[in-house]
């Protein structure tokens, strides 16, 4: 069985420029928060490509030296996140190999539907795979294409492969980024400030590097990285209304990213304001889950006249905490990192707004923490439909029988929360808020309603 290895990640790609590992291991900072289980960075100096990765965040894998044997002016980067999987070392990325064309490294977001039954098939002509990676099938179907050159050994492989990819690969002299079919997932091309390119899957990593947005890598678009040349462009897959990742505006993308064309901050504060028109409550004060309901608190409280507070802190340095066994130790793990701000909180009618409800325990914990702080009555606001059903396209959602809103209606919710009210936006309001047109986003995970 496949392991959903590549969900949350993000990918990013330097060309053309002299500190090309640098640059990429500084976009890497800035998509961090899109995964934190392992990253790396593969780079070519145009006669061999040199690649690092490791478990662990960025910033401890990599310093001066290490950077320093990344030598090249062309460069792509991973950070992964995933739940389960293999510790191993192998299932972080940049993918490597070397085949009858030389050297590539691939870079995947994203998750391939089809991915067990194009390994079985790879497996039954004899190919040996090392990881439990589906990106590992593009190494074979590359290395194994009929195809003379490797754009159209490229072309030929994302035409075997189905589901959600924005990928980066990199040779020794080139490099290619391609975009599945409905552009699932986010991928933006900017142009460095000192010459050069750089794609990468939030614009928050063009703004820390001094990058200039271009636009959006087009759905089921190939571009192609070249010395000397401007980025050439190879519409593979044609005709296809996009079907965009919706979650990314929900939950997953940095507020200062501009994802499919529009500011993520904006749209959150849009989800807010709807929310505070369809799903209003009197209460004193309105505070955000910190940090994902930010934005939709700030837009609930413009939008309804209600004080904004900063009700609960959260503690940005917590990384795994292994205490786990009794209870105690439970809600003290969840107070390390989220505690209230009794002063602000007791005696009064609080509104919490989180982006999302997905098991349910957090949820029912923050209601009890705010309780205990002294609130008189907590009304819960969730800025994004019920989630009801799993993602099969690259983003970590449980089965779903763990899925809370697939097993209980609203009002068993909100009793399960233990809050005074519950209440979420609307799949119509949500889609007005990121200005949909002709069903060109992703909703399944809302809906149910899966594209491939
Ligand atoms: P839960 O306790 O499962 O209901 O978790 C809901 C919380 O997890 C919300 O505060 C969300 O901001 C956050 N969240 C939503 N989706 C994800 C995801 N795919 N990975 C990690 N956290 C998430």
């Amino acid at each position: 069985m496949l392991e959903d290895v590549n969900e949350k990640c993000a990918v990013v790609g330097i060309f053309g420029h002299e500190e090309a590992s640098k640059l990429a291991y500084f976009s890497l900072h800035a998509l961090q928060h899109r995964g934190q289980e392992a990253a790396g960075i593969s780079s070519s100096d145009g006669k061999k490509l040199h690649t690092i990765k490791k478990r662990g965040l960025v910033m401890r894998i990599f310093d001066e030296a290490k950077l320093k044997t990344l030598s090249g002016s062309s460069a792509i980067g991973h950070t992964r996140y995933s739940t389960a999987g293999d510790d191993s070392i192998l299932d972080a990325q940049p993918v490597f190999a070397r085949y009858d064309l030389g050297e590539m490294a691939i870079v995947h977001n994203g998750n391939l539907t089809n991915a067990e039954e194009v390994r079985d098939g790879l497996i039954a002509k004899g190919a040996i795979f090392q990881t439990f990676m589906d990106t590992e099938n593009l190494i074979h179907l590359i290395a194994t294409s009929e195809k003379e050159k490797l754009v159209d050994r490229i072309i030929d492989s994302v035409q075997r492969i189905e589901g959600a990819f924005s990928l980066v690969f990199l040779s020794r002299k080139k490099m290619f980024a391609m975009r599945d079919r409905f552009g699932f997932r986010p991928l933006s091309l900017g142009k460095l400030p000192n010459g050069g390119y750089i794609v990468a899957s939030e614009t928050c990593a063009f703004d820390l590097v001094g990058a200039e947005f271009i636009r959006d890598v087009k759905p089921g678009e190939l571009l192609i990285f070249e010395e000397g040349k401007e980025p050439t462009s190879i519409q593979v897959f044609e005709g296809v209304t996009p079907k965009h990742c919706i979650f990314e505006y929900v939950y997953f993308a940095r507020p200062d990213s501009k994802v499919y064309g529009q500011s993520v901050y904006q749209t959150r504060k849009d989800m807010g304001k709807e929310l505070a028109r369809i799903e209003p409550v009197e209460a004193d004060i309105v505070i955000p889950v910190p940090d994902g309901g930010v934005p939709a608190a700030i837009g609930y409280s413009q939008e309804s006249g209600i004080p904004y507070e900063m009700g609960i802190m959260r503690n940005h340095y917590i990384g795994r905490t292994f205490i786990e066994p009794t209870q105690e130790m439970r809600d003290l793990k969840v107070k390390m990192k989220l505690s209230p701000m009794t002063d602000i909180i007791q005696g009064k009618r609080v509104i919490v707004i989180d982006d999302s409800i997905v098991r349910g325990t957090t949820s029912k914990r923050i209601v009890k923490m705010l309780k205990e702080a002294g609130a008189s009555e907590v009304h819960m606001r969730v800025s994004s439909p019920p989630t009801t059903d799993p993602c099969f396209y690259g983003v970590d959602t449980p089965d779903k029988d763990k899925l809370i809103a697939a097993n209980m209606s609203t009002q068993e919710i909100c009793d399960f929360i233990e809050a005074d009210s519950l209440a979420y936006l609307d799949e119509e309001s949500l889609l007005r808020s990121v200005n949909a047109k002709e069903d060109n986003y992703c909703t399944a995970c809302f809906t149910g309603k899966y594209i491939v």
